[in-house]
């Protein structure tokens, strides 16, 4: 989901990346500030004769400071859950925001509750501060500044407000998921919550339809994409809850010699109906070959060229006793269809998602919904 991403540091050791939706809005955002500035010093009662910086400079500085604030946001999340023992694989600025990246759910609902307060609490506070510091310091500091601290608390309290509004998955759809929990099944919470947040995304997208209000729309479609998908991650991990990657993995596997030339390989895929197969030299895996890589050759060039030029020398391993949900989400994280099991060093068996979707019906007709 997050691979169009490029990490520009690191925050008390959590990775820092921004997607490129966020390169594409920067630009849009700091044109639409500087368009407006006169209509911004107007409502903060500041004379527009005594600003003095380029208004369009000023809305780039506005840009930035807006991301920064998200981005302090997503932190104070971050380090309030490494605080309850969460791993946080990194924070994402993109189009609407950002997303601090938890690799799962802090079992305790208080937690969660905490973890989910902890942003709007951060920007709530810097609101408070950056408007307090405005009023408090106008006509000591230069009336450009005044007006970006005025409106960048403007921001911050906005943040802090939206984020509260019980629409999962935001921060306070999070909280109310949290409150649900304590009195009913996990899944069950969330998909109460995933309901009502939908609900909020549809009035949001019809309120932003009826007012022209596109962001609004945007919004609101993100919200809904979000529920659907929290709840359903979930239900996929409940469903496969207690497997094991030695539960489903293909234990006979077919592999190919590096050596091979591919229009072999492709009568062996057609006769044995096996779209991947690790690449072994001298017995040892050293890659994995698909159907996708195949594609990429030319036909008449498919008697000429080995299996060793083709493959992908990646190899994305698990764990025989590895839960089958962590498997599963690698392979989505990492963008690929299977994954090759390893025990000691020792190619084990090789675990594809058609065979997890396997096991997923299996549980499916054995609680016979
Ligand atoms: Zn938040």
């Amino acid at each position: 989901m997050f691979k169009n991403a490029i990490q520009i540091g690191k925050l008390w050791g959590i990775p820092l990346r921004l997607h490129y939706s966020f390169l594409i809005i920067l630009p849009f955002l700091a044109w639409a500030f500087g368009n407006n500035i006169r209509a911004l010093a107007e409502l903060a009662g500041i004379p527009l004769t005594s600003l003095g910086a380029n208004p369009y400079f000023l809305g780039f500085l506005m840009a930035i400071a807006l991301f920064t604030s998200v981005a302090l946001h997503e932190l104070s999340h971050s380090l309030v859950a490494r605080k309850k023992g969460v791993h946080i694989h990194s924070i994402n600025l993109m189009l609407f925001g950002g997303v601090a990246q938890m690799d799962e759910i802090p079992e305790d609902p208080k937690d969660e509750a905490m973890i989910a307060f902890a942003g709007p609490i951060l920007s709530l506070v810097l609101g408070g501060i950056l408007i307090g510091g405005a009023t408090l310091f106008r006509g000591v500091i230069v009336a450009d500044m005044q007006l970006m601290f005025l409106y960048l608390g403007w921001m911050n309290l906005f943040l802090a407000v939206f984020n509260l509004i019980p629409a999962f998955p935001t921060d306070g759809g999070r909280v109310l998921r949290a409150i649900l929990a304590g009195r009913m099944p996990f899944l069950q919470a969330t998909k109460i919550a995933a309901t009502i947040g939908k609900g909020f995304a549809f009035a949001f997208g019809i309120l932003g339809l009826l007012t022209a209000n596109f962001i609004l729309v945007f919004i609101a479609f993100f919200i809904y994409i979000g529920a659907s998908q929290e709840y359903q991650t979930l239900f996929i991990k409940n469903t496969l809850e207690g497997f094991r990657v030695s539960d489903l993995m293909t234990e006979d596997v077919k592999v190919v010699d590096e050596e091979t030339v591919v229009s072999e390989l492709v009568d062996r895929m057609f006769v044995e109906r096996h779209s991947g197969y690790p690449v072994t030299r001298n017995g040892e895996v050293i890659g994995l070959v698909t159907m996708g890589d195949v594609r990429r050759v030319e036909p008449e060039m498919q008697s000429q060229t080995r299996v060793r030029e083709i493959m992908s020398s990646n190899i994305i391993k698990a764990d025989p006793n590895e839960d089958i949900y962590l498997a599963l989400r690698r392979m989505s994280q990492e963008d690929v269809g299977r994954l090759m099991v390893m025990k000691g060093g020792q190619l084990v068996g090789i675990i594809t998602r058609s065979d997890i979707m396997k096991g997923f019906r299996l549980r499916e007709m054995q609680s016979g919904t």
